[in-house]
């Protein structure tokens, strides 16, 4: 398709940033409408994995990211006895591999400071419904937008909107999520490692080196906490006292690092879906993100899923001969490897964030020895990089790529 298209958006987190990005730099006319007031990340920090790091290669801002990011060698997690539970090493998979540790921010910043050319972003605009038809949008106000040619939906896992194009076949929340926000990294001792503690599956806290952001020098740490839904808000969970001792009974360093934290204000609170979408595409309407693909972050691949999307959807529009066939080519193309994440996710999930004592017990027997069987290891890297597609293929990466990964990986 070479034809320029009126394009909207709903939705301003990473996935609809990279979709408005890269198909605005396609000379489409990009509109985008977000529920905040006010433009801002949400959330503390994430990994990086290289799938997401070659989108920002793509966009030409690789050199922006690691200027700000962690690198990330090595994931690990034991129990507060000290049985390692997850060993794994980047450089075991491929010499030229590491993860990124990023603030939210920092990835908010360089894609919206990149968006300059065509930017049209209206703040304060709740869309409510979707017309896949004629390509219209309705905010809470009663404002109708449109008409486009393409109406991208990416608001995120709590989409109310995915069901315009099709009923879900599954779309349902996890009994349990997480407290989360960003520490002074200081002299914490793993600074490029992702660390995680557990006691069975009920406790478990992670730390992420996730570096600095544009405006503040400051390198930080992103801190994990588990928890049931249930107890976010409840007034046990309130007590700042025990909600310090039950984090340092789990990893007293942890601990010392939030002295300065606000508990609870100063904690955020993350919930998740898991929802599979019969259809990702109807009419002129299609799903992006977590608004097509919500699981929970046990793998940690949603930004790196919601960024792959987004050049995906480019892709197809420059390649297919009609809206119709790219829309179809970007469903099947991401389906066959985000399918793979969500049924690894889904079964994952209660393993580490669960009241299943027994489970967990044997998970801290079994998933190191198992993840050391020859042949196996290299299979558990290429899903915790993100790099499986299917069961058994892999997602291949431009060597152009590789190389710009070599000349940086030492820096
Ligand atoms: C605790 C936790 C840790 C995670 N760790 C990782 C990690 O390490 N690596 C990783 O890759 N992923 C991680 N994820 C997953 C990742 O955060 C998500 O998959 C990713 O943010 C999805 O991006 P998105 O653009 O699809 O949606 P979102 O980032 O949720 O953005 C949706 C946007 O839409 C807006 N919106 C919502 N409704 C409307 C509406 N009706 N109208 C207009 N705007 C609307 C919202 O305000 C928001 O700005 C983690 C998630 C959690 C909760």
């Amino acid at each position: 398709m070479s034809a320029a298209l009126r394009i909207g958006i709903v939705g301003y987190g990473s996935g609809g940033q990279a979709a408005a990005l890269l198909l605005s730099r396609d000379g489409h006319q990009v509109e985008v409408f977000e529920r905040a007031p006010v433009l801002g990340p949400v959330g503390a920090g994430f990994l990086l994995q290289p799938t997401g790091l070659s989108v920002l290669w793509e966009l030409g801002l690789l050199d922006a990211a690691l200027a700000h990011g962690a690198r990330v060698r090595r994931l690990h997690g034991e129990t507060v006895a000290g049985r390692a539970v997850m060993d794994m090493r980047y450089r075991e998979l491929h010499r030229r591999y590491f993860g990124l540790g990023l603030q939210r921010g920092a990835l908010f910043a360089l894609l919206d400071e990149a968006w300059q050319e065509g930017r049209r972003v209206h703040c304060g605009r709740s869309i409510v419904a979707v017309d896949h038809e004629h390509g219209l949008l309705r905010d809470a106000d009663g404002d109708e937008h449109g008409p486009y040619d393409l109406v991208i939906v990416a608001n995120g896992a709590a989409s109310l909107l995915r069901g315009s194009v099709a009923p879900p076949a599954l779309d349902r929340p996890y009994p349990w999520g997480a407290q989360w926000c960003l520490v002074e990294r200081g002299d914490w001792a793993w600074q490029d490692e992702l660390r995680q503690r557990y006691v069975g599956a009920r406790r478990m806290v992670g730390m992420l080196p996730v570096g600095t952001r544009p405006g503040d020098a400051t390198p930080r740490l992103s801190f994990f906490w588990s928890l049931p839904v249930a107890a976010l808000d409840s007034a046990a969970n309130q007590d700042e006292g025990a909600w310090r001792s039950a984090v340092a009974a789990v990893w007293p360093q942890a601990a010392e690092r939030l002295r300065d934290t606000a508990v609870p204000e100063g904690l955020a609170q993350a919930r998740y879906r898991d929802t599979v979408a019969r259809r990702w595409h109807r009419g002129r309407a299609v799903l992006l993100g977590d608004a097509a693909h919500a699981m929970s972050p046990q793998l940690g691949q949603g930004v790196n899923m919601a960024l792959l999307d987004a050049l995906v959807l480019r892709d197809s529009l420059r390649s297919a001969p009609s809206l119709g066939d790219a829309l179809a080519g970007y469903q099947r193309t991401r389906r066959a490897h985000v399918g793979i994440y969500h049924l690894w996710s889904r079964w994952l999930t209660p393993l580490f964030q669960s009241e299943y004592d027994r489970v967990a017990a044997l998970r801290d027997r079994i998933f190191h020895p198992l993840s050391r069987v020859p042949g196996g290891r290299g299979q558990t890297l290429q899903v915790l990089t993100g790099l499986r597609r299917g069961w058994f293929g892999s997602i291949r990466q431009a060597p152009e790529f590789l190389e710009a990964l070599e000349r940086r990986a030492e820096a």
